[in-house]
């Protein structure tokens, strides 16, 4: 019997290329424009209610043309993103993003391939970035690595590892349960949260983080951590993996690598770094040193869509043994049989993630070195530290404003005096400041509290920013201080 053929069929892609051209390039050369122009924009705006309304319609069941929609997006979207594009974004950590990483993503989505597995060039060039990464990181050449969706999922992904490796027991068989002793880890109180996210998650529940204080300089206390470890030993604990922060989220301490990992290397237990901030330090010429022996990590997570300002989300997870890193994730059944020939051939990316299908996000990062060589990005981790010494200095020299503490790279935490002596009076102030610094869309440091007291914060990870922006931050925080204390 003949099969009938469907007399209709449809697809996605257009009837008309010529007009999808031209919506795209309008996109494209819109975008060039809103890039160039940023600084004249305000950083960040309230969103009105007309705005919250459009983003409730109900979904869509009929068509509507490329270019109304983009119209919809410019009148929505486009004037309510984060704003850490903008040059005078500081607030949290982030990346400002770039163009090339942007063209990257969109040329990665056109190609398609799943990151998976597969013998395709995607595969290929992530590999060869992961190869780039670990070169410039001095990672061995042994060690493997895998491009993940952030730094919270590139610890996962190496404290699983650690855990497996340090289990005692067959971990993915048998489970948790079944651990011939509770395991430890330790991380400072400095420490960021997906550390423990990341314990609760692989079942060992927060309390198996040893949280070991920090000391003035806000890095793990050495002697602390010591006790902590001896301790657990004693009440039966099994000491497996040290969590050190190569750059805190607060204030950009970094931890005592070198003397952590002595510790590590004597007591037998996983070295893991948190680099999400400070791992590409090693880009600089200059501020290498200050993460000396990372590369000697076990594992490492570090953050390109941050200190390298690829676009989100692109991140990096390295293991330095890669058949402990192999054994934790791969798994094939019948659908993913490994063959010698064709495009399922080589090794399976997902043996090495939790993630199975998965963008070319390797692909920004790939872009972005060839584009502008590894040198470019650590001058610009050289400007930012240079320009979070210049806003310490501002600060310092402004009888009205307080320097928390000196910048040890790119965070500075300040705050405006209070007439008050109270604490919360100066709290209520500095965020009434920082709340209006966001709302009038002037600059958009953060906030946070150090040694108890409430401070702002301007994480300066932004290759648009110049001095000048800087200038006009610190008198803006004046002239709000001036104003709220005044009225
Ligand atoms: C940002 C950050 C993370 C989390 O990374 P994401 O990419 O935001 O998931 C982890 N650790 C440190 C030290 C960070 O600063």
């Amino acid at each position: 019997m003949k099969a009938n053929r469907l007399p209709v069929e449809e697809t996605l892609d257009p009837l008309d290329w010529e007009s999808t051209r031209a919506a795209a390039y309008r996109m494209v050369d819109e975008s060039i424009d809103r890039l160039a122009g940023l600084r004249g924009q305000p950083v960040w705006q309230p969103m009105p209610d007309q705005v919250r309304a459009f983003f409730k319609q109900p979904a869509p069941r009929q068509p509507a043309p490329l270019d109304e929609i983009y119209d919809e997006l410019k009148r929505n979207l486009l004037p309510h993103s984060m704003g850490n594009i903008h040059p005078r974004f500081w607030a949290w950590y982030m990346g400002a993003g770039n163009f090339t990483g942007a063209l990257a993503e969109f040329l990665g989505a056109i190609d398609g391939s799943n990151l998976g597995g597969g013998d395709t060039g995607a595969k290929a060039l992530e590999l060869q970035a992961v190869d780039w990464l670990k070169e410039l990181l001095g990672f061995p050449e042994t060690a493997s690595g895998t491009m993940t969706s952030g730094g919270s999922i590139a610890n996962l992904l190496c404290l699983n590892v650690a855990r497996n490796a340090m289990a005692g027991n067959d971990v993915r068989a048998e489970g948790i349960t079944s651990l011939p002793q509770p395991l430890r880890f330790y991380a400072s109180d400095q420490a960021h949260s997906c550390g423990q996210k990341a314990l609760e998650i692989l079942g060992l529940g927060a309390r198996a983080l040893h949280i070991v204080p920090s000391n003035a300089g806000l890095a793990m206390d050495i002697g602390a951590l010591e006790v902590a470890i001896s301790g657990d030993r004693a009440k039966g604990f099994k000491p497996v993996c040290v969590i050190a922060t190569a750059g805190t989220t607060n204030t950009g301490s970094i931890d005592d690598i070198e003397a952590i990992e002595r510790i590590c290397r004597r007591e037998n237990i996983w070295f893991h770094v948190d680099g999400c901030i400070g791992a590409l330090l090693k880009l600089s010429a200059n501020h290498a040193q200050l993460v000396k022996g990372i590369e000697r990590a076990d594992s490492l997570a570090l953050d390109p869509h941050k200190l390298m300002q690829a676009p989100f989300n692109t991140s990096c997870a390295l293991i330095r043994n890669r058949e402990l890193h192999r054994a934790t994730f791969t798994l094939h059944h019948a659908y993913l049989e490994e063959k010698p020939r064709g495009i399922g051939s080589g090794e399976f990316l997902a043996d090495y993630s939790l993630e199975l299908t998965r963008s070319p996000m390797a692909l920004k990062v790939w872009m972005m070195l060839k584009q502008h060589g590894s040198e470019k990005f650590g001058r610009l981790i050289d400007q930012n530290i240079a320009q979070a010494r210049y806003l310490a200095g501002l600060v310092r020299a402004e009888p009205k404003l307080e320097l928390m503490l000196e910048p040890a790279i790119n965070i500075v935490c300040f705050r405006h005096r209070s007439p008050s002596v109270d604490e919360e009076a100066t709290k209520s102030l500095n965020t009434e400041i920082m709340l209006r610094l966001q709302e009038q869309g002037i600059a958009a440091p953060s906030d946070t509290t150090i040694h108890g007291k409430h401070c702002l914060r301007a994480a300066i990870a932004n290759h648009r920013t110049k001095t000048g922006d800087l200038d006009l931050l610190v008198e803006a925080v004046l002239k709000l201080g001036a104003e709220i204390l005044g009225g």
